[in-house]
């Protein structure tokens, strides 16, 4: 891997090439060619500055005039022989939000930008012919409608043309989340360092952007959550006893992996006592039995309807074959009422650091996510995304581990492929989900009292049943149930899903009315599957 890092307010950017670490195809593209070789460190450039001044001053911009620096009051020239020509900003997917000098208007955007969420800007130039390198400062001026300002210098050497891809190759100016609020204004400009003769001509318009005047940064600005409930797996087999040990430090590399490929401003983690769980699991049928204790688990606590549960297992006997995790169901559109489709587990392999990766996954299945063809491994997959062999599409960035992802190189977390990230149609999706889930948090909850019926077959044929809170969507319910009760049958819809990841598995909802709780048996017909339930196999929770 060819990585270029750059000190960025005091941390690391990590511009890691095209080039990075494989996937399963590689072509592209962005110009990392330029890259140093032996990975961190190399062409370090020098860190960035930020002050914050009231607003007054400059700005506003007529083009051809000259800038003023914010705290030291030394005018600087604008640079010569160079131009501005595009700006990006970037929370895991890149946006352009100035192209050939121009503001991209908010509506154009190709992801939304959310605010409270740490935010890296960069900034592209071209050269004339006779440019000599040199160094060169980068100026943004942020605006805020209080009438704060704040400006950000990052000096950067310039010898060549600018990239996506390279590391050293944009100037880079990192916002944190306090600093990206609805109603902020943007422009940037290049300008010869304080004291410097610069060579050259100044290049009409002058490299400043947008040209017309600072751009306003279109913010979709509502809350942004998501709540975990991670529950360690303490197995309990054949004279064995095992379980994951979560420090807070695994912790924050599960938050952070989850909020980096999320639109989020925040993920909550909560660790929950341990699930004592005694059954075989490396040889099990999957992780099915599994997702069915936990699901019993999230129905006895009866969080609310937002919480994902997620279960973290280092097991006795060693894992499923294949397997580094399931997720109960591909979740449907988020309600109050299928709270209980939030539930998924994983390999826990010695941190949360190890773990994390798996994590993003299956969570993104609960969110409702399919699987996107890449490996040619995935089934169920998702018809929807548009980027060929899972491929994320536009440049990604890390706002923890600040590395930059190249569109070709890196792959939809929901593929089985390596150099796993968050693309822009992920963002997206995952956004409705969350914006919702995030609403009932905030609004209050008042999830159902209606009980379903709900049970997984296992992969052996095997199946386990219990009842939960729950809905069952009548245009999702393909199939039948018949509830034998003393006072006859009846008779309702069914809800028969695979279980990701498993070749026969299936999660079974059948909403379970009043008059049906008396019941001895059920009988259930749907495509593919057809059985009958004594009473007497049903947990009763709800
Ligand atoms: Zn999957």
């Amino acid at each position: 891997m060819r990585c270029a890092a750059v000190t960025l307010s005091s941390l690391l950017l990590l511009a890691c090439g095209d080039d990075v670490s494989s996937a399963t195809s590689s072509d592209d593209s962005g110009g990392a060619t330029s890259g140093t070789t032996g990975s961190t460190d190399a062409s370090t450039s020098e860190a960035s500055t930020s002050s914050t001044t009231q607003a007054a001053d400059d700005s506003s911009g007529s083009a051809d005039e000259s800038s003023t620096s914010g705290e030291a009051g030394a005018p600087l020239e604008f640079a010569k022989d160079i131009r501005l020509d595009r700006l990006t900003v970037n929370q895991a997917t890149q946006v352009t939000v100035v192209d050939g000098g121009v503001e991209v208007p908010g509506a154009e955007y190709n992801t939304r930008v959310i605010s409270g969420r740490r935010t890296l800007v960069r900034g592209f130039w071209s050269l004339h012919a006779n440019f000599e390198p040199r160094e060169i400062v980068g100026r943004l001026t942020i605006e805020y409608p209080d009438g704060t300002q704040v400006e950000q210098d990052f000096e950067q050497f310039v010898d060549g043309e600018s990239s996506d891809g390279a590391g050293a190759s944009s100037f880079q100016w990192l916002l944190e989340p306090e600093e990206v609020v609805p109603g902020m204004t943007f422009r940037a400009r290049l300008l010869e360092p304080a004291g410097t003769e610069a060579p050259g001509e100044l290049s009409d318009p002058p490299p400043i952007a947008p040209l017309a005047g600072p751009g306003t940064l279109e913010l979709y600005d509502v809350p942004l959550q998501i709540r975990v409930v991670l529950v360690p797996v303490q197995h309990e087999f054949e004279g064995c006893t095992q379980a994951p040990d979560i420090t807070d430090e695994d912790i924050t590399a599960m938050r952070q992996e989850l909020e980096q490929n999320n639109p989020v401003q925040q993920a909550l983690f909560e660790v929950r006592e341990p699930m004592v769980y005694t059954e075989t699991i490396g040889n099990a049928p999957g992780f099915s039995p599994l997702l069915q204790a936990l699901a019993q688990a999230r129905a006895e606590d009866d969080p609310d309807p937002s919480v994902y549960y997620y279960g973290l297992v280092d097991p006795c006997d060693g894992y499923p074959p294949g397997l580094l995790g399931q997720a109960i169901a591909i979740a449907g559109p988020p309600t109050q009422n299928n709270g209980q489709e939030r539930v998924s587990t994983g390999r826990w392999n010695g941190s949360g650091a190890a773990a994390a990766e798996t994590f993003v996954h299956e969570v993104g299945h609960t969110q409702g996510r399919r699987h996107v063809r890449c490996s040619g491994g995935e089934a169920g997959i998702d018809a929807a995304y548009p980027h060929a062999g899972g491929r994320i599409g536009v440049w990604g960035f890390g706002i923890y581990d600040f590395e930059l992802r190249s569109p070709s190189g890196g792959r939809d977390y929901m593929t089985y492929c390596s150099n796993e990230w968050v693309s822009d149609y992920s963002w997206e999706f995952t956004l409705e989900v969350i914006e919702t889930l995030t609403g009932f948090d905030l609004e209050g909850t008042t999830p159902t009292d209606d009980v379903v019926l709900a049970g997984l077959i296992h992969e052996d044929g095997s199946a386990g049943w219990w009842t939960q809170r729950g809905h069952v969507d009548p245009d999702l319910a393909l199939g039948t149930a018949r509830f034998e009760t003393p006072r006859g049958l009846v008779e309702t819809i069914a809800s028969v899903q695979p279980v990701p990841h498993g070749h026969n598995a299936r999660y079974v909802q059948i909403p379970l009315p009043e008059n049906a709780r008396s019941m001895s048996a059920v009988e259930l017909s749907a495509p593919g599957t057809s059985l009958r339930v004594g009473a007497e196999s049903i947990r009763t929770i709800r």
